[in-house]
């Protein structure tokens, strides 16, 4: 993290103008937020925090990283492994920014390499602000911006400077597919958008969860991200489960097989990736 504790100030509080008309992620709903719960993502001015602590199962460059686990999500996955908190927001509890400064305070003692926050992009604001008092009162780690991959320009650029490395999904290759399994309009390219933004500011790894069938068309996705930067770390992960409502669409009802792991990271080689991880090993 480049900005000083007063920069970030100023970022937060020209961050939280977004809420007046919602323009945090691709959806770009335009709504109110400050007055309750709007928008695709049902989230209003505040932050909900689901868990955090040091955690080793993150990509080998990371670890150990300080996962703060956020409630709520802009995406609606027909399979998200984390309903409980990012749809249903189950278990959750409201949190300050100063409350999250001092769990900032508390993972960077405990030993976490970095600041890891999963699902951000709609509580944005309320990030930057618990940042600020985090790093005046001395904190400093890199901060790792754990996101779905449907991001928007105005958001992104609100994190220049704050964030180290990017860690997006990219999760189809085929605008349908998104639409029908996560509720994103026009996918592809929000993600060819994010991506390069991502890649402009800071370094990037991207995740690619394999879906069963080829349903997330890996052999469109992997030129898109190729098209941004050969050298974009790609890790190709094999743990679909069909959890959550997945049982109510047939292509995604099944975990995925060895072959469709196979093609998935054979599709990135194919698109010039040179930096391929499987599960968080080279491949
Ligand atoms: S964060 Fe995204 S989904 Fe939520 S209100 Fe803003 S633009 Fe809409």
């Amino acid at each position: 993290m480049r900005l000083s504790g007063r920069e970030l100030r100023l970022r937060a509080a020209e961050a939280r103008r977004h809420y007046a008309r919602c323009d945090l992620c691709a959806h770009l709903c335009g709504v109110d937020r400050r007055h309750g719960p709007a928008g695709v993502c049902q989230e209003d001015d505040g932050l909900s925090l689901a868990g955090a602590g040091v955690h080793y199962g993150e990509e080998p460059q990371l670890v150990p990283s300080g996962l703060i686990l956020i409630a709520g999500c802009n995406l609606s996955c027909q399979s998200c492994e984390t309903w409980s908190f990012s749809l249903e927001r189950r278990g959750t509890v409201r949190t300050s920014a100063e409350q999250l400064a001092a769990l900032l305070l508390d993972l960077e003692k405990s030993g976490a390499a970095n600041a890891n926050f999963v699902t951000p992009t709609h509580v944005l604001p309320v990030l930057l602000e618990a940042l600020a008092v985090a790093a005046e009162h001395g904190w400093s780690l890199p901060v790792v911006w754990n996101c779905g991959g449907y991001e928007s320009i105005e958001a992104l650029r609100l994190l220049e400077g704050v964030v180290d490395v990017y860690l997006p999904d990219a999760k189809y290759g085929d605008d349908a597919v998104a639409y029908e399994l996560s509720g994103c309009k026009r996918y592809t390219a929000a993600l060819d958008r994010s991506l390069r933004e991502m890649h402009r500011q800071a370094e990037v790894i991207v995740r690619h969860l394999v879906l069963p069938g080829a349903v997330a068309s890996p052999g469109k996705l992997m030129p898109l991200i190729a098209s941004v930067s050969p050298a974009i770390c790609i890790n190709v992960l094999s743990q679909y489960r069909p959890v959550y409502r997945a049982a109510r669409f047939p292509v995604i009802a099944r975990g995925v097989t060895a072959q469709e792991v196979s093609a998935a990271v054979e599709a990135a080689r194919s698109a010039g990736l040179r930096n391929i991880l499987v599960d968080g090993r080279p491949a």
